[in-house]
């Protein structure tokens, strides 16, 4: 990476000063308030911990939500204070229910070293996502050095990603961001073949710049979940209800063209009425999908073929599931791809899961551990794979030669 890291900076430049950190703290809350998946919390701890080892104040900025420009309490981070305190075990970490001005500046300056303040969740500031002018150079004040260790929002040009580190040097990359970045850098640059990739999810739509950009570069391109039945009324096959983007055949079809050996599609299909009649579901090939019938899932031999492929890669890429896995039923596909991940992981390869739904499921069938690497970055992690710029690293201090 030729982004600087906390680890380019010296031990003085850290010792006693505020470092303001924006991490991305956007978990989900459970119904009482507290703290669900802790994931994102607990992928910060190396760059906090190598700050506070090293005496530094850290200030933590986040974003929690949607709360739509104003104060909105369902949205505070005060649980995520309480969670991250846990998670430390140690230093004193604080909270206040502001994240700018003359108070939150002044509590700064009243910090500890080697202590922790969390600052209130930044979108409740419109001119957050507005990128204004103002408000970044009023977190800017919050620190003397800036550090981005939110991946998960490096993608979005907002006061407290991008625009605060115009005015705050250094400007450097946490643990987690450079860990994000590596692995999918590598991935992309220098892949150890063969290099396969997996697409699904909902619409061809929002992952055409993803094919587009990894087609020439990878081994196998396997696609499943409802944008696979694009692809299929594309080659002329009867789709009945599945979820199909009409106005991206042409662009199937061409893919296709494209595409050759290297493209695989789904061999049979679970379908079904409706999505909440699992039960009534059926395995057909895949040109034998009725009118009145939708694809929900890959079928078995498609599982099994798709299962085959990942276990030969060496670099194996997942952005989407095969299937609408929600639901008990129609997850087998998408188990089956990740079963095989885990295989491929353990003979070695570097298996990377990227997307926020595919991240979820791996989660909920218990082997988010057994992938070398599982992005807390869906979005992020999509637009790095389309080769676009991220703005919050972007802006971030070049490592000099
Ligand atoms: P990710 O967040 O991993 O990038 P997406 O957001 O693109 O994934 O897509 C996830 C969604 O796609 C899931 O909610 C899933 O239910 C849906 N999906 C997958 N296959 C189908 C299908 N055959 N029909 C309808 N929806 C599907
Ligand atoms: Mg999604």
């Amino acid at each position: 990476m030729n982004k600087q890291t906390i680890r380019d900076l010296p031990d003085e430049a850290v010792r006693g000063r505020r470092v303001l950190v924006r991490v991305d703290f956007n978990v989900p809350l459970e119904a009482d308030g507290r703290v669900g998946d802790d994931t994102r919390i607990r992928e910060s701890l190396p760059t906090l911990s190598h700050l506070l080892d090293r005496g530094a104040r850290v200030v933590l900025l986040s974003h929690l939500g949607r709360p739509k420009g104003k104060p909105d309490p369902k949205y505070s981070l005060a649980p995520v204070a309480d969670r991250l305190r846990d998670l430390l075990a140690g230093p004193d970490v604080a909270f206040i229910p502001a994240s700018a001005g003359a108070a939150v500046v002044e509590a700064t300056r009243s910090m500890r070293d080697g202590s922790v303040l969390l600052l209130e969740n930044t979108r409740f500031h419109a001119a957050e996502e507005s990128n204004d002018e103002a408000l970044a150079r009023a977190f800017a004040e919050l620190g003397d050095v800036f550090v981005n260790d939110a991946f998960g929002s490096a993608h979005r040009a907002h006061a407290s990603t991008e625009g605060v580190a115009r005015h705050l040097r250094p400007a450097v990359a946490g643990l987690l961001m450079e860990k994000e970045l590596e692995y999918l850098g590598r991935a992309l640059a220098t892949p150890e073949r063969p290099f396969v990739a997996i697409l699904g999810g909902s619409k061809i739509s929002g992952k055409i710049d993803v094919i587009e950009q990894m087609l020439p570069k990878v081994d196998h391109m396997l696609i499943g979940g409802a944008m696979a039945c694009t692809f299929f009324r594309a080659m002329g096959l009867e789709t009945g209800k599945s979820l199909v983007e009409e106005d991206r055949v042409d662009m199937a079809r061409d893919l296709l063209a494209r595409g050759g050996e290297k493209l695989v599609l789904p061999t049979d299909a679970r379908v079904a009425p409706a999505i909440d009649q699992p039960a009534a579901a059926a395995t057909v090939a895949r040109d034998r999908i009725l009118p009145g019938a939708a694809m929900f899932d890959i079928g078995p031999a498609s599982a099994a073929a798709f299962a085959a492929i990942i276990r030969t890669g060496r670099t194996v890429v997942w952005n989407g599931p095969m299937g609408v896995f929600e639901t008990a039923g129609f997850e087998v596909g998408t188990r089956a791809v990740a079963d095989a991940m885990a295989e491929a992981t353990r003979a070695g390869a570097t298996t990377i899961v990227g997307g926020g739904d595919s991240a979820a499921a791996v989660a909920e069938f218990g082997l988010a551990d057994a992938m070398r690497h599982v992005s807390t970055g869906g979005g992020a992690s999509l637009e790095f794979l389309e080769g676009k710029t991220l703005p919050g690293v972007d802006v971030l201090d070049e490592r000099v030669a």
